[in-house]
């Protein structure tokens, strides 16, 4: 199960800091699937090249350390090479941050290991030189496959213990040279430690960052999506869910747009006040999701006018979904004393129904509009759908004539 990271989250990961490399759970694991991507990613590369690199140190081994170079050759080409592809082939079958950072330390400990303890049977009088090339391998290891610090500080040590043990057993330092071979692996790996810390540190901002920004871009999304009061879609996604639904090409494929109102509701504000009203209009709206869920998409047209668009569903059943969902907020059971004692809030609705193909939404808004009038008209708490059958223009100024909704004619779209 993935844990959901909030804003919130990631601004109080950002302010409370991450000394000790880690984040709370959810960001954390967010972070390593982050992390072992990213890496898996770039395995296949950095083996390539690292195992390019190591493998020409062939030349190497024959000129300085020719008394073993056979034996460097097998461990070379034998162990190193294969364990480096099996490295990979591991990695993109089991893509973990865990095996990322144990295949890590593994390659870079017997990157070291498998040279060195083949040179402490060695007499080469060039061995001081030899040893010293395992800087590439430290800093291969640091730089270039980056594990997460605890893995990185115990690589070093690891990596450090093999150098000390391997060039003791050889025998052919004296104390002032393995002394000095100490001091310099030492600091190296201090300084390298000290630069992973930081380097990871800084991985770990910038992935907040950009999580952070991420979210942000998500909020904002939603917010302009969304109508603060009742989180119903607003008139500015109207377009953009209008284009989705007339994309459909079908010449049969129909739309259905009911406009409500809810009933008195100036009244209501004036009795119960604005607080109460927003109330009113938010569990108003959860009920209309209740009742379209699935089935269509509302917005909040205006002030207490609530849009549904419904697509793919057939008249009847469009006419059935508009009854059930005013009795719905009928029994919410809201009172409305503006009304008298035992009056419930209810709302008028409003129905047009048209083909893609010869409606266009702003007819249909025109119809619907049109037909809640017309409830308004039969006493509220009603629907009424605008009869959209026939084919002569429609005109605006029927609504002020009084004329019933089922006279009014369909205007086909012009364009
Ligand atoms: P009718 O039955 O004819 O619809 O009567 P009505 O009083 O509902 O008429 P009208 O549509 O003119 O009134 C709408 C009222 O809705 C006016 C306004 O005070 C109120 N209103 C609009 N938006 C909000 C809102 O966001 N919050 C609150 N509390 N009231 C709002
Ligand atoms: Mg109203
Ligand atoms: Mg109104």
């Amino acid at each position: 199960m993935m844990d959901v990271v909030t804003l919130e989250d990631v601004n109080r990961q950002i302010g409370n800091g991450f000394r000790r490399l880690r984040f709370t759970p959810a960001i954390e694991a967010a972070f390593l699937r982050d992390y072992a991507a990213n890496r898996v990613k770039l395995a296949a590369i950095w083996a390539l090249i690292g195992t390019l690199i190591y493998d020409m140190v062939y030349f190497g081994d024959a000129t300085m350390m020719s008394d073993v170079f056979s034996e460097l050759v097998a461990v070379r080409f034998g162990i190193f090479t294969p364990f480096a592809l099996f490295s990979v082939l591991a990695l993109r079958r089991w893509p973990t941050a865990r095996n990322y950072d144990l295949l890590a330390i593994a390659v870079a400990v017997l990157g070291v290991l498998l040279p060195m303890s083949v040179a402490v049977y060695s007499l080469s009088p060039y061995l001081f030189v030899y040893q010293n090339g395992n800087v590439a391998a430290f800093l291969f290891f640091v730089i270039a496959l980056r594990p997460r610090f605890p893995t990185i500080v115990a690589g070093l040590v690891l990596m450090c213990a093999v150098q000390f043990t391997t060039t003791k057993l050889n025998g052919s330092f004296d104390d002032v040279v393995y002394t000095g071979i100490i001091t310099f692996y030492v600091t190296l790996a201090i300084f390298l430690a000290m630069s992973a810390y930081f380097m990871e540190r800084t991985d770990r901002l910038n992935f907040l960052h950009q999580l952070r920004g991420g979210l942000l871009h998500a909020q904002l999304e939603r917010k302009s999506e969304r109508d603060e009061l009742t989180g119903l879609l607003n008139r500015h996604s109207l377009a953009r869910i209008r284009d989705s639904i007339w994309r459909e090409k079908s010449t049969t494929a129909a739309v259905t747009v009911i406009m409500l109102d809810i009933d008195r509701f100036k009244l209501f504000n004036d009795v119960h006040g604005h607080i109460e009203g927003d109330d009113c209009i938010r569990a108003v709206s959860q009920c209309i999701l209740r009742e379209v869920v699935g089935v269509g998409e509302t917005f909040r047209f205006g002030g207490e006018e609530i849009l549904v668009l419904m697509a793919n569903i057939d008249r009847d059943e469009a006419h059935a979904i508009a009854e059930r969902t005013r009795a719905a907020i009928e029994s919410l059971g809201i009172q409305h004393r503006g009304l008298g004692g035992g009056h419930v809030v209810t709302a008028s609705l409003g129905l047009a129904y048209g083909k893609l193909s010869e409606w266009s939404l702003e007819d249909l808004l025109r119809g619907a509009d049109a037909a809640l009038y017309e409830a308004k008209r039969n006493g509220r708490n009603t629907v009424s759908m605008f009869d959209g059958s026939g084919s002569a223009p429609f005109q605006e100024d029927q609504r002020d004539g009084g004329a019933s909704v089922s006279v009014f004619a369909a205007r086909h779209r012009t364009q």
